[in-house]
């Protein structure tokens, strides 16, 4: 990796040499320039997204996610409107400038019920909303931004296709093209937020370095990247989903990749927000997200699903804070930002498009 080649434009292959780096001296001065990027197009201010995880109920099979629809021994739930716009307003209390509503796919989740939910929220509180509700059809998608949604959360997982089907079945009869809704998305004036999930089995570092690429391609208003972390009831992490890249282009699941990921999309995205994930935060309790925030992210999302339901949103295990309650996630994040020099940031901390 040359420094002089992390700039914006920078080529597919030279995002793939700067995810292979191993070099501590390279790594620092990607860290740096990341740094830089991201200081002189978002500042200082780090943005708090209060996550509700408002149902853990869902159709699909994703090889990967523990809510998967085959999981039958795991309690499911869905919380009520009240429920839910009391974490709202909790949100608002703490200066949060956003909710994020966040679920499995769950057509319980009924078009009319969620306008009308976004309605109140849009009517009783200041916050942005941010949706995060699987692949919904696009008069749902319509309704809910005639209701009010600001933003809509929409992973593509990988853009290796062969990979993202294997791990991401299709419902009967409905093709997954997560793409097409995010352009979708798009003309309906949502702030459009994707990214995919790092050291999958089976991903490689040529179709990593092509998803980075493929963030700033579709122009994306927000980021997250979290490493694959498994979860020992679903057929990835048993491995029962057979599925290997040779050894030298395997992109490993760990912390150090996930950091690279970041820096070299906060390089290539100037001004998109991007989180430092939870899923980091899990691999590395003690400082996985203060290390996001110094490598190119801006956002923290801390969880205000209350009990008993945060321990039931079990995408993957041991998912961090998952033992804390939002009042303790809210200290310890507005610490944790503090201590490395960085502000809260104020308002709905939408993209600025320059
Ligand atoms: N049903 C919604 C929300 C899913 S959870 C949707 O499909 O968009 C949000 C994200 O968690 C997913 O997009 C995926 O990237 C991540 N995730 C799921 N299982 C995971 C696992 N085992 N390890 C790491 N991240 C995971």
């Amino acid at each position: 990796m040359e420094e002089a080649m992390l700039t914006k434009e920078m080529t597919t292959e030279q995002i793939e040499a700067g995810l292979r780096e191993t070099s501590e001296e390279k790594l620092g001065i990607l860290w740096q320039a990341a740094d830089k990027v991201r200081k002189e197009n978002v500042s200082d201010a780090v943005h708090l997204r209060g996550l509700v995880e408002i149902s853990n109920y869902c159709v699909r099979a994703c090889a990967y996610c523990g809510l998967r629809a085959q999981r039958r021994d795991i309690k499911r739930y869905r919380m009520t409107a009240d429920e839910i716009l009391t974490q709202a307003h909790q949100a608002a209390q703490w200066g949060y400038g956003t909710l994020v509503m966040q679920a499995g796919e769950d057509y319980g989740i009924k078009a009319q019920w969620m306008a009308d939910l976004i309605r109140r929220i849009k009517d009783e509180t200041p916050l942005a909303v941010t949706l995060s509700l699987g692949e919904r059809s696009y008069e749902e998608l319509g309704l809910w931004r005639q209701a009010g949604a600001d933003r809509y959360l929409l992973r593509f997982e990988t853009s290796d296709k062969d990979l993202y089907n294997s791990i991401h079945p299709d419902l009967p009869g409905k093709k997954s093209d997560r793409i097409e809704i995010l352009k979708f998305l798009r003309t309906l004036g949502y702030e459009t937020g994707s990214g995919v999930m790092v050291g999958i089995p089976g991903q490689t570092y040529t179709s990593l370095a092509r998803d980075i690429a493929y963030f700033r391609t579709l122009n994306l208003d927000m980021i997250g990247i979290g490493p694959y972390i498994e979860h020992p009831d679903t057929p990835l992490g048993r491995s029962s989903l057979c599925r290997t890249a040779i050894e030298k282009d395997r992109v490993p699941n760990d912390e150090l990749t996930c950091y690279k990921a970041i820096a070299l999309s906060r390089i290539v995205c100037p001004q998109a927000n991007i989180p430092s994930t939870t899923a980091l935060a899990t691999i590395n309790p003690i400082q996985g997200r203060e290390l996001g925030l110094m490598r190119g992210a801006n956002v923290v999302m801390p969880n205000l699903t209350p009990f008993p339901y945060r321990v039931q949103y079990e995408i993957y295990p041991g998912k961090a804070c998952m033992n804390e309650n939002a009042q303790s996630c809210q200290g310890c994040l507005g610490k944790r930002i503090l201590a490395i020099g960085r502000n809260i940031g104020t308002g709905a901390g939408s993209r600025q498009r320059k």
